[in-house]
């Protein structure tokens, strides 16, 4: 028994994609909340499901003139689209492609010219995704080369488009060279799951990393990235000849906001600290979630009396903006020091949390200056 060239190239096609639904099972298993997920199941499948059809005789649909295949093209192309629609966050367009889906299926059944229509379709598709891509926030360098790839596949698609003989049936422009599309399809079909699975896999790296520095409730630093990164600073400051200053803060009398109104609000007071030492600090301070309700801020280039001034700042608008919640108002007490190089950031910490205690001992609510 012989195997045909087309067979060989339809059984590796079928193994191809076979193989990428196992990654993406394995992916799935790894990635629990990712939108997308589902429509790239469904974009694999009916991309299956397209080869089976365009590999067996035709199949008409009712003498509309359209094939098995054309309909599991299509519908790989929407989910396709509404892949990258999801992943982006754009829910208009995933909504746009949803409904010229269905404005398309119905025109195409008083329509003789199927494969242009679909071709032109599927351009369509690709040309929304692009769109979603570009209009995504934070595009990864994956994303990036996706949305290259798909220009070059947009332009070729126009290319073909336009010199595609009028009147001809999509088995017919197949068959013109039947190797051509199954190996032109697969491939296309594997470089665009290699984007997206790097894509993802690039999101979940940065998740983790994110995860490993980041304190999960303020979005700040945690204590494990301080040194880190003051380590970085004070190297910068020494060479620019700059003085830093600690901050130590923490929330007076917080064990009261969790007793009287419960561990979510006092969640919810935590962050609103959080969120106005980010908004009275600049970006390249290092503002730290210390321990539970205390936190830790060095700041770069600011000798103490600069940091007084900002500690200051941090305390008014921790009690203006809780002022009308459940909790509030807030008060918060602070210690400062200003740098000392000779001594290790451990002992600087350690001097500023002195400065911390002095506040809670001469009544909360203050800064004090070591
Ligand atoms: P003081 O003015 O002396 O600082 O009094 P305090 O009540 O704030 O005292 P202390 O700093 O000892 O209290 C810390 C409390 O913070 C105890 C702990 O239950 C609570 N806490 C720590 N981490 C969290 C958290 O992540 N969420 C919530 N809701 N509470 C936390
Ligand atoms: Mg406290
Ligand atoms: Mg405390």
């Amino acid at each position: 028994m012989s195997i045909s060239y087309q067979e060989t190239v339809g059984v590796s096609t079928t193994i191809e994609i076979i193989a990428c639904i196992f990654a993406l099972f394995i992916l799935r298993s790894v990635v629990k909340d990712n939108k997308e997920t589902p429509y790239l199941f469904g974009y694999f499948i009916s991309s299956l499901l397209f080869f089976y059809f365009l590999n067996q005789p035709p199949f008409e649909i009712i003498n509309t003139g359209w094939y098995l295949e054309d309909i599991f093209g299509t519908i790989t192309s929407v989910l396709f689209g509404l892949t990258i629609c999801k992943k982006s966050g754009s829910s208009n367009l995933s909504r746009l492609l949803m409904a010229s889906f269905i404005l398309f299926t119905c025109a195409l059944m008083f329509n003789e010219s199927h494969v242009f229509y679909t071709m032109a379709f599927s351009a369509f598709c690709l040309c929304i995704s692009l769109i979603s891509l570009v209009r995504a926030e934070n595009p990864n360098q994956a994303d990036k080369g996706l949305a290259i790839f798909l220009v070059i596949l947009l332009l070729v698609i126009f290319y073909e488009l336009y010199n595609l003989p009028s009147g001809i049936s999509r088995r017919e422009y197949f068959e013109t060279d039947f190797y051509y599309p199954l190996v032109y399809f697969s491939s296309l079909i594997l470089v665009l799951t290699v984007f997206i699975f790097t894509s993802q896999l690039i999101n979940l790296t940065l998740k983790y990393k994110a995860l490993a520095t980041q304190d999960a409730l303020t979005g700040l630093y945690n204590r494990t990235a301080v040194y880190n990164l003051v380590n970085n600073q004070l190297a910068l400051a020494k060479r620019n000849k700059q003085t830093c200053s600690v901050l130590m803060l923490d929330i007076d009398h917080f064990k009261k906001v969790n007793d009287q109104h419960g561990h979510q609000q006092g969640d919810d007071a935590i962050k609103l600290v959080a969120d106005q030492i980010q908004y009275c600090t600049r970006e390249y301070d290092i503002s730290c979630r210390y321990g539970g309700e205390e936190f830790f801020i060095f700041l770069t280039n600011t000798d103490s009396n600069a940091a007084f001034q900002i500690a200051e700042r941090i305390r008014h608008a921790v009690t203006e903006q809780s002022k009308d919640k459940l909790y509030g108002p807030l008060t918060i007490s602070v210690g400062l020091t200003q740098f000392q190089e000779a001594n290790s950031i451990d002992e600087n910490i350690d001097t500023a949390d002195k400065a911390l205690y002095a506040s809670k001992q001469a009544g909360r609510n203050q800064t004090t200056v070591s």
